[in-house]
């Protein structure tokens, strides 16, 4: 139980963590008038928008994943790999509190989900 609730503090810091960078994101320009400024200023709120974006994008999928491992603890599926129901070994929890699969179905589910690389063939030497 001491593990679940250390992982719980550390998963709750994260979450406000998250939240606090999300909040210093700059508001999102399609709600502003795009006629304000002048041409250099706008192509670099631009670039500052679409990193923003992106930088939210990023911290919106790592909220989602700190949220889901905290209703896993809820809901006393922690610890139990989502694909076999295998215990995830604590070591991979501590080093990745948000882990959702014991390693072997992570290797099976990056496997699929990456395209397979090129083949050597005996030609390529
Ligand atoms: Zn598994």
């Amino acid at each position: 139980m001491k593990f679940i609730n250390e992982t719980k503090r550390i998963l709750l810091e994260r979450k406000k963590s998250i939240l606090a960078s999300l909040d210093a994101l700059p508001i999102d320009m399609h709600q502003r008038d795009q006629h304000v400024g002048d041409s250099i200023d706008k192509s670099k709120a631009q670039v500052d928008q679409a990193e923003a974006s992106d930088l939210r994008l990023r911290e919106n999928q790592d909220l989602r994943s700190v949220e889901s491992a905290l209703s896993r603890i809820e809901a006393g599926t922690y610890e139990l790999c989502e694909e076999c129901e295998e215990t995830i070994p604590r070591g991979r929890l501590t080093v990745k509190p948000t882990a959702t699969r014991c390693v072997e179905c992570q290797e099976d589910f990056e496997k699929f989900n990456t395209p397979p690389k090129p083949k050597r063939t005996l030609l390529d030497n």
